[in-house]
């Protein structure tokens, strides 16, 4: 069982989870229940190590941030412990949850079992603390925010659990974010394949990483609400999918920035000069068009990257810009992606005519296109998010789901 941080966001709500898992321990099951920190409270430690310095060694910013969940995880010991249900508490370490040395991203190596098999055998219920572990440097480490989802699927996939349950501030995945959309619809079904492209595009519902690892270990993987008592959506192989459609659903990703590279000379090796630049700083670069002139001399590149890395993509930038020869750098960081998704899409045409004919009909341009076997993306101008989602959500009839 995964609670979030608005499931965990006060006292009341603590106290609410507890009776939760109380409610499952009275049906004989032994549970591994993880925690986020309290809502906001992650974020507000990010601004507290930036205001300590704007620079910092990525390991103490991962002792900082891994801090609210620690917090989290003794509360609700606590509360259980109140009711009369034996628990405790678990930090990534004491497990040890060990992952590799990539602060602020680190990946779950391996989790020990044998500690909290002794105690689940005792009796008690077992608290982890999410979003962390240690490194074999002896460091704490984080999985990237948003991680708790991930850390509560390698447990269920190291204690092979019946079920991994992500409670959560909505009642479970839903054909698009429902908080901007009125209109989404809650699936009883999604497949792993669908929820996973969902996640990479945006939709924080599920971490992506914790979608990858639980189709990989087959997880039975459901997302629910924490504040209802009701079926929630339920990930599943794509044999058992039953709400086969066009399309699942949409995803929107605010936080890209758009650069465009003007008058590369158009010879061999550029794109593989600029891109490796980038990539030896570890910029992910996602969606990139090329478009040549009519006599081929020069042309323009665009692509997007992660918002908060484009102050050191212009600097990387400007450093070979003589090298390469190109005129100038544009940039833009008032766009947003917006994917529609859907395994259908491999086999229906038109999908890609109609994603294009709603947002022209909206007077929405297109600055960038990327696809894949189940997705088809745009990048389009930040102030059309609402327009062009709720547009596509009507015309790939998902309002009617
Ligand atoms: P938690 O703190 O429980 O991990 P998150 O805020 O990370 O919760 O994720 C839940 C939020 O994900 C919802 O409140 C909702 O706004 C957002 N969301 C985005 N896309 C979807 C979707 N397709 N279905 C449901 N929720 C979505
Ligand atoms: N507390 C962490 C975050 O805000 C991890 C999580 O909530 O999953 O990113
Ligand atoms: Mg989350």
């Amino acid at each position: 069982m995964k609670f979030g941080g608005t499931s965990v966001a006060n006292i009341d709500r603590i106290k609410a989870v507890a009776l939760k898992i109380k409610s499952e321990v009275e049906k004989k099951n032994k549970i591994i229940a993880v925690v986020s920190a309290m809502s906001g409270v992650t974020n507000d430690l990010v601004s507290l190590v930036k205001q300590a310095s704007e620079t910092y060694e990525s390991s103490e910013y991962d002792a900082v941030l891994s801090s609210g969940e620690q917090v989290t995880s003794a509360l609700l010991s606590i509360a259980l412990q109140s009711l009369g249900i034996k628990s405790r508490s678990w930090l990534g370490w004491q497990i040890p949850i060990i992952t590799n040395d990539v602060h602020g991203n680190a990946r779950i190596k391996e989790i020990k079992k044998e500690n909290i098999l002794k105690s689940l055998d005792n009796g008690f219920v077992t608290i982890v603390s999410g979003f962390q572990g240690i490194s074999s440097k002896n460091r704490i480490t984080t999985l990237g925010r948003g991680g708790s989802d991930t850390s509560a699927v390698a447990l269920a996939a190291a204690f092979s659990a019946d079920r991994c349950d992500i409670y959560t501030d909505v009642d479970g995945i839903y054909t698009t974010d429902p908080r901007i959309v009125k209109n989404a619809k809650k699936l009883d079904y999604i497949t792993y394949e669908e929820m996973l492209e969902l996640a990479s595009q945006g939709a924080k519902v599920l971490h992506t990483r914790s979608v990858a690892l639980a189709m990989k270990y087959s997880v039975k993987l459901r997302v629910l609400s924490s504040f209802q008592n009701l079926p929630g959506t339920t990930v599943v192989n794509e044999e058992h999918n039953m709400e086969k459609s066009e399309i699942i659903g949409i995803a929107h990703n605010p936080n890209e920035a758009k650069i465009t590279i003007s008058i590369v000379p158009d010879k061999p090796g550029q794109a593989a000069l600029i891109f490796g630049a980038l990539a030896d700083k570890g910029i992910n670069v996602d969606m990139i068009v090329q478009s040549s002139t009519i006599d081929n001399s020069s042309t323009d590149i665009t692509f997007t990257i992660p918002e908060n890395d484009l102050i050191l993509a212009q600097g990387i930038l400007k450093n070979i810009q003589n090298e390469i020869g190109f005129s100038q750098v544009t940039s833009d960081i008032n766009v947003v992606k917006i994917s529609i998704v859907g395994n259908a899409m491999r086999s229906q045409p038109g999908i890609a005519k109609t994603m294009f004919a709603t947002l022209a009909n909206n007077q929405i341009n297109i600055h960038v296109i990327s696809t894949s076997e189940i997705k088809i993306s745009v990048l389009v101008s930040s102030d059309y998010t609402e327009l062009a989602m709720r547009s596509l959500h009507t015309a790939f009839s998902l309002d009617k789901k």
